[in-house]
């Protein structure tokens, strides 16, 4: 089954590229003025009544959950735990502590697209053992990647064109931000902002 979906891997986590590439892109559009400024801070500004919802659901699984995972100024720790499991990885049948920020990141983009529908998560936390092979398989699958460190996804968002959604990201500089048009998805990271 998992084998479905070596094509959709994201190749371009590797902080070494996004170093690089963050370096090229600051001296187009000053990409790091707004780097002082935490996701979470930003993400709290945009929240509504204290809280904050997301809604995923899991293409190879079917798994889903929608609900708030913050509340008046704190993760919820159970939310956050059915989190873990919707973003596990599922060739290995295995779950770390996702970085909560990712949520952010998610949360933040679908509200400044005023978008209830549910994030389609490709592919989420990444064991190290399915990344390493999946970068023996093709050269395009980095062998470092935030998945591994539980903090990316690669999504899409039913009704949204991968480029809208990638290019609304980007503009809010709160991640990584990769562009997968032809396979139809977007990587969103809480790492550094940068953009390919
Ligand atoms: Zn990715």
């Amino acid at each position: 089954m998992a084998r479905l979906f070596h094509r959709f891997d994201c190749p371009c986590c590797d902080p070494a590229v996004a170093k690089r590439r963050e370096v090229i892109r600051a001296g187009f559009g000053g990409l790091l003025a707004l780097a002082g400024t935490s996701i979470g801070a930003r993400a709290q500004t945009a929240g509504a009544g204290g809280a904050r919802t997301i809604r995923i659901r899991r293409m190879q699984t079917g798994e889903s959950f929608e609900g708030v995972y913050w509340r008046n100024g704190r993760y919820e720790r159970d939310a956050l735990r059915r989190l873990d499991v919707v973003f596990r990885d599922p060739s290995m049948d295995e779950t770390t502590p996702m970085d909560p920020r990712l949520f952010d990141v998610l949360f933040t983009v679908a509200r400044h697209l005023d978008s209830d529908e549910f994030y389609e998560v490709i592919s989420g936390y990444r064991a190290p053992e399915t990344n390493a092979a999946r970068s023996r398989q093709s050269r395009r699958v980095s062998r470092v990647s935030l998945h591994m460190s539980g903090m990316a996804a690669d999504v899409r968002l039913p009704g949204r064109q991968s480029m809208g959604i990638a290019r609304t990201a980007a503009d809010m500089q709160i991640g990584g931000v990769g562009l997968y048009r032809r396979d139809g998805f977007v990587h969103l990271d809480c790492g550094p902002a940068r953009r390919w």
